[in-house]
């Protein structure tokens, strides 16, 4: 599904020399590399405050800690997504309120997220799900409306451009109170190891997320509060360095090959390309068909024959997995969520991909179609 060993073939050499730099340096943690991609990543996204952590799902989980929830107080959350998005809110012994999404997009809107709002309701978590936005002004009108957070969680889109009705153009992650990112390898900006990121423009906000990343402390061997302990370590950060310099060659690398994707399979019928967000650009961490007719087993079955790797992202409801059991009602069922998890099927999308390989996967699927009219 992805090939990171030649992506990390073309910059080896910078990669290795900058390791070896932080090795001979013995700074491994919170050293002058943690310091440089901060700021790095601060410009790139054109927002104050990037709090570098362990991992996308800490970054969620210090998020939600910084915003003061308190048990019992309701969060809103696709119920179309990967797990870290409402575990955390689990973890805190807060109720994760599951909603539906837009069948094209698959993310959530405004009025998706209005109608799930009680009196209980504290924040929302839009996911960007796959790489393109959702449409947050809407989501942030709608937060105001009703005094709640907005904690973005922009694991999967990171590079990716919103342009609200104001005529502003922001990067994800940076319009909602928080942002939360992951640089798990497979990610769009994706590290040699476990690392993640917070985003905020908020400077209080921002200073007590640094103190709950580091054991709610706020000078050496002094807590304020009750933290944990999420760092991205050097060598993680020296690596992500070098690679956000070719964050936007990435995306567009990608893009090209769902721009091929989307042309090769317009008009088949029984199978739907993804829609676009016109408010957004899409980084297309995820391209991800809809297979109607219950083909989706089949479709797969057929790619897999001629060596090409598919993947269903996500096969299962969020409020039908045995953990949230105890969050959901047991007779609890989202239409749009439940048709996409029988049939999406997320095709090989990333940065190394050439024609060759291109045409294989799409006439891997344009065959299935021809020969099973
Ligand atoms: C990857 C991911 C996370 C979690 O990131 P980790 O770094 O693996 O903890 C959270 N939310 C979404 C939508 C993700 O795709």
């Amino acid at each position: 599904m992805v090939d990171l060993a030649t992506q990390y073939e073309k910059i080896k050499n910078e990669i290795d020399t900058a390791v070896i730099d932080v090795l001979g340096s013995t700074a491994f943690i919170n050293g002058p590399a943690v310091h440089a991609f901060q700021a790095a990543l601060e410009s790139y996204l054109g927002v104050k405050h990037v709090i570098p952590c362990a991992n996308g799902t800490d970054a969620l989980q210090i998020a939600m800690m910084a915003v003061g929830l308190k048990p019992g107080d309701e969060v809103i959350v696709p119920a179309f997504t990967y797990v870290a998005t409402a575990e955390v809110i689990g973890l805190l012994g807060l109720t994760p309120v599951m909603v539906d999404v837009e069948p094209g997009t698959f993310n959530v809107n405004a009025e998706i997220v209005e109608a799930a709002i009680t009196e209980r309701t504290k924040a929302i978590v839009p996911v960007h799900l796959f790489g393109q936005s959702c449409d947050m002004q809407p989501i942030m009108d709608v937060a105001e409306r009703h005094k709640l957070w907005v904690i973005e969680d922009n694991a999967q889109a990171i590079g990716a451009d919103y342009s609200g009705p104001d005529g502003i153009t922001r990067k994800t992650g940076t319009i909602g109170h928080i942002g939360c990112t992951s640089f798990f390898p497979s990610k769009n900006l994706g590290c040699y190891g476990d690392g993640g990121a917070i985003f905020t423009n908020d400077d209080e906000l921002a200073e007590r997320m640094r103190m709950i990343a580091n054991h709610g402390q706020v000078e050496r061997y002094y807590h304020s509060m009750i933290g944990v302990n999420s760092r991205l370590d050097s060598i993680q950060a020296t690596i992500l360095n070098i690679k956000l310099a070719h964050l936007d060659e990435y995306c567009a690398a990608r893009l090209k090959a769902a721009e091929t994707y989307d042309a090769a399979f317009a008009g088949i019928d029984g199978l739907a390309a993804p829609v676009r967000e016109p408010t957004s650009t899409h980084v297309f961490h995820q391209y991800t068909l809809k297979v109607s007719n219950k083909r989706r087993a089949d479709l797969q079955q057929h790619l897999q024959a001629r060596g090409v790797p598919s993947m269903i992202y996500y096969p299962v409801p969020l409020y039908k997995q045995r953990a949230f059991a105890p969050f959901v009602d047991a007779s609890m069922t989202l239409p749009v969520t439940e048709e996409l998890c029988d049939a999406v099927l997320s095709l090989p999308v990333h940065t190394e991909m050439n024609d060759a390989l291109l045409k294989t996967i799409c006439d891997g699927v344009t065959s299935f179609f021809r020969d099973n009219k």
